[in-house]
């Protein structure tokens, strides 16, 4: 099996398994108890954290473990968009984001909020001068990704950063979960930003937000006042010590496989652009593991069903939103023709696959694209 869906979820690294497994068995307690085993399970897991702290060359910002990142966008939204509702009442994001920001941000709508989204021109970069206009006095937050999940598209962090400088009552939020890994961070001006484990190669349930501003959020989660009472419930030791663990082995051969998913993801480009009806919705400079491409004319799920026989495994747009009817919103918003978006693709690649598969997945993308090339538009 050949398996390109690693923007929905990657393979666990064998290490972490290990420590998953290790920390269960010998550290399974619960750190808020008060007993020697307690206190020694607490301690790992503050030096898991401290760990997370030097990978990410933080200095004030907290760690604070959760779920996921939809936990996480979840928490930070809600928690400051209430904690600063007296300031004002516009939330700014953008319509590429994943649901667990797009979703939330519609529930605040409900709560009095008013959401602003922000524009990409006609070559999918943001439009900085729409950005301007939208920065009132009214402004609280603003959310916004790093690396985009369908199409890999790498968005302005560091300028938008700069240009909401001048706001101070604006917190600046950043879902880093596709860029974790792949693309250089950016965190200078950013408030918070948040990750997840299974991303890559890290354990399914496992979610960080980082935060500078601890205490000035309205909390959501109320019980026991784990993770600085942000994030109530008794926590999971094994599954953050394990989460430590793959941003270690993220980070320790970070620049050498970023280079090879260039690599392949140049590959699979510069093979798909000869044969007329494909188009690339994806740039070779965005982010390196994502190449989203389309069959004008034919429905992505027929495609992704003709690679999936063929123990090839690719996504049509997103495994959060493949099931649900209307276009892509991400697609939508980056000007991707309607045609081209019903019948979009994403292979999306990690640190596990081979130039070998890249081989045979062009040779089977002929295959496929002779068998239903007469109903491209070409
Ligand atoms: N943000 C982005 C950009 C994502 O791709 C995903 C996962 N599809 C999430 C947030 C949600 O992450 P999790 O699965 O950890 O809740």
């Amino acid at each position: 099996m050949i398996y390109f869906d690693n923007s929905a979820t990657t393979k666990p690294d064998k290490e972490v398994l290990e420590t998953f497994n290790k920390v269960s068995e010998n550290y399974f307690f619960n750190p808020a108890s008060p007993h020697a085993k307690g206190i020694e399970a607490d301690k790992l897991l503050e030096s898991a954290r401290e760990q997370i702290r030097k990978l990410l060359k933080l200095e004030k910002q907290s760690v604070v473990f959760t779920s996921g990142a939809t936990e996480s966008n979840n928490l930070i939204l809600t928690g400051m968009a209430r904690a600063k509702k007296q300031f004002g009442r516009t939330i700014i994001t953008t319509k590429l984001e994943h649901p667990s920001v797009l979703e939330t941000v519609r529930a605040l709508e409900g709560e009095g909020f008013i959401i602003q989204y922000m524009r990409f021109k006609d070559d999918g970069k943001l439009d900085m001068e729409h950005l301007e206009g939208l920065l009132t006095s009214d402004v609280i937050l603003i959310a916004m990704m790093h690396v985009n999940n369908v199409m890999g598209a790498i968005l302005p962090v560091a300028e938008v950063a700069e240009r909401i400088a001048g706001y101070p009552k604006i917190h600046f939020h950043v879902d880093c979960v596709q860029s974790f890994g792949k693309v250089p961070l950016q965190t200078e001006g950013v408030h918070s930003f948040s990750l997840s484990g299974h991303k890559f190669n890290g354990l399914k349930g496992q979610g960080l937000l980082v935060f500078s501003q601890l205490k000035t959020i309205t909390h959501t989660v109320f019980g026991g006042g784990q993770e600085y009472g942000f994030r109530s419930g008794t926590v999971n030791v094994p599954s953050d010590v394990a989460l430590s663990r793959a941003m270690r082995l993220t980070l320790d051969d970070y620049e050498m496989q970023r280079a090879r998913l260039y690599q392949m993801k140049g590959e699979i480009e510069r093979y798909v652009k000869q044969f007329p009806g494909i188009r690339l919705n994806s740039h070779h400079d965005g982010a390196p593991h994502i190449v989203n491409l389309s069959f004008t004319g034919v429905k992505g799920e027929v495609i992704v069903n003709a690679f999936s026989k063929r123990d090839i495994m690719v996504s049509t747009t997103s495994a959060c939103s493949s099931k649900r009817a209307k276009l892509n919103e991400t697609l939508t918003a980056l000007h991707v023709p309607d045609k081209a978006i019903t019948g979009s693709i994403r292979i999306s690649l990690s640190k596990h696959n081979t130039a070998e598969e890249v081989h045979r997945f062009n040779e089977v993308f002929r295959e496929i694209y002779e068998e239903v090339e007469e109903l491209l538009e070409k």
